[in-house]
C-alpha cells in the first residue's frame, strides 16, 4: 500500500473543499471495497477523507412519497430498518443479500452506488425504483446516473450525500450468488409504481442495465405468465470460463421470473 493522509473533516462542505483543493484525495466511507484496491496497489489516494460519521450523511427518513437513505448508512442498517422494512422490503432483503456480516457493518449504500461495481446490488434497486441520487451539488436522475463499469456521472470530488426513492407498490429481488464473494453472477430487481413496472439486471452485464423487453411485456399485466417466451441473448452479457454468457442470459430470466413470482407473494400476504 502506498502512502496516504487520513482526514478526517467535521462537516460535509469541509469534506467537499477539502476534496475541491486535494485532486488526488478520495472519498472513504465503509473501505470494504478502496481499502482492498490500495492494498493491492490498484489504488493510491493522496488523502483518505473519513465520511463514515459526518451527521449530513446519515440517517433514514420519509420526505413525502420518497424514502430517503444516507449515503453513510450500511448495509446492516438498511437490513434492519423498520422504515425501510415498511417502504420498501425488497431494499431490506437485498441489503440482507449483499456478502457477509463483516462487510454489511462496514460497507455502505453511499460507497456501493459510487463505486458501481457491475456486480454489486444497490445499483439495481437504485434503477428499477428510479431513485434519485443526492450528491453534495446536484440531483442525479437513476437513469443518468450509471454511466458504465466502475464509472457513474459523479465529477471528481462531488460526494453522494443520500440516496431517494419512491415508495413503489410492490418490488422484489432475486439474486444468484456467486459462491466464493457473495456478490451477482445475476440480480434482477422488479418494481411496479401505479401502472409502471421497471426492471433492473446487475451482475450479468458490463454494468447495470433496465430490460425494457421485459418492462413492456409485464406492462400488460404483471404476472410470470407475461413473461412466457420472452428472451435475452448472450450477446451483451459478460463472458468467462466459469460462467459463460449464455448461462448468465439464462439466468437473468430466471431471475427475472423468481422477482416477479415474488411480487405476487407480497400482493396475496398484502391482501390477507
Ligand atoms: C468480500 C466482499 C464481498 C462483497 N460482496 C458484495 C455483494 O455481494 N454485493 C454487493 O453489492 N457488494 C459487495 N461487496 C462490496 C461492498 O458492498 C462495499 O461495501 C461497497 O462496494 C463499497 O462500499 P463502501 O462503503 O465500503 O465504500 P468504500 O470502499 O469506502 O468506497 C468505494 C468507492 O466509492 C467512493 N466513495 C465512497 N463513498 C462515497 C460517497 N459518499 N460519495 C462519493 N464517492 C464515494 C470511494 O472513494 C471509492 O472510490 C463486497 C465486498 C467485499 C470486500
Amino acid at each position: 500500500m502506498y502512502n496516504f493522509v487520513y482526514v478526517k473533516p467535521d462537516s460535509l462542505a469541509q469534506a467537499a473543499e477539502f476534496l475541491r483543493l486535494h485532486p488526488d484525495a478520495r472519498p472513504l466511507s465503509g473501505g470494504m471495497t478502496l481499502l482492498p484496491a490500495m492494498k493491492q496497489k490498484m489504488a493510491a489516494p493522496s488523502h483518505l477523507v473519513d465520511l463514515g460519521r459526518l451527521p449530513e450523511l446519515r440517517g433514514i427518513r420519509h420526505d413525502g412519497d420518497a424514502l430517503v437513505i444516507g449515503a453513510a448508512t450500511t448495509h446492516a442498517e438498511v437490513a434492519g430498518s423498520a422504515l425501510v422494512g415498511a417502504g420498501i422490503p425488497a431494499l431490506c432483503q437485498l441489503a440482507g443479500l449483499i456478502a457477509d456480516p463483516q462487510v454489511r457493518n462496514r460497507g455502505t449504500i453511499g460507497g456501493s452506488v459510487a463505486n458501481n461495481d457491475p456486480a454489486a446490488d444497490y445499483p439495481a434497486a437504485v434503477l428499477a425504483l428510479g431513485a434519485t441520487v443526492v450528491t453534495s451539488v446536484r440531483r442525479i436522475a437513476a437513469d443518468d446516473f450509471f454511466v458504465g463499469m466502475f464509472e457513474t456521472a459523479l465529477e471528481p470530488g462531488e460526494i453522494v450525500t443520500a440516496l431517494s426513492f419512491p415508495l413503489p407498490d410492490r418490488a422484489a429481488y432475486a439474486k444468484y450468488r456467486h459462491a466464493a464473494s457473495g456478490y451477482a453472477v445475476a440480480g434482477v430487481f422488479v418494481a411496479q409504481a401505479k401502472a409502471t413496472v421497471r426492471v433492473a439486471v446487475t451482475g450479468a452485464g458490463p454494468g447495470v442495465f433496465r430490460w425494457h423487453e421485459a418492462e413492456q411485456a409485464l406492462q400488460q399485466g404483471c404476472s410470470v405468465d407475461a413473461l412466457q417466451g420472452l428472451h435475452i441473448g448472450p450477446e451483451s452479457m459478460l463472458d468467462d470460463a466459469q460462467t459463460p454468457a449464455s448461462w448468465r442470459a439464462n439466468l437473468v430470466q430466471v431471475m427475472t421470473r423468481r422477482a416477479v413470482a415474488g411480487l405476487q407473494v407480497q400482493q396475496i400476504k398484502g391482501s390477507q
